[in-house]
């Protein structure tokens, strides 16, 4: 993975490169190009420890804002949603 400028990364896979550019969330690849949410974008958030728009709601804040809508005043709390792998410390905002 490189660096290219503010935004914009490449990133290798296989024998190609993807150019990633994040303030518009679009990869080079066929998937990417088209608007979805491709492997190379996952790889950038995990290398990079960023988060962007397309990517799945996977985090416990995405999955309780969802449930939030979902279910409004039934919603469990917040460490409901809290990761089982990794015994991090859930959010304390909101
Ligand atoms: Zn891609």
């Amino acid at each position: 993975m490189q660096d290219l400028l503010n935004n914009l990364f490449q990133i290798k896979s296989g024998e190609n490169k993807y150019i990633i550019k994040t303030d518009v969330d679009v990869c080079s690849c066929p998937s990417g190009s088209t608007g979805a949410f491709c492997k190379h974008q996952c790889a950038l958030m995990e290398l990079k420890k960023m988060r962007l728009p397309n990517a799945s709601p996977v985090t416990p804040e995405d999955k309780h804002e969802l449930a939030l809508l979902a279910l409004g005043s039934k919603c469990p709390p917040k460490d409901f949603f809290c990761n089982f792998k990794h015994n991090e410390l859930c959010y304390n905002r909101i």
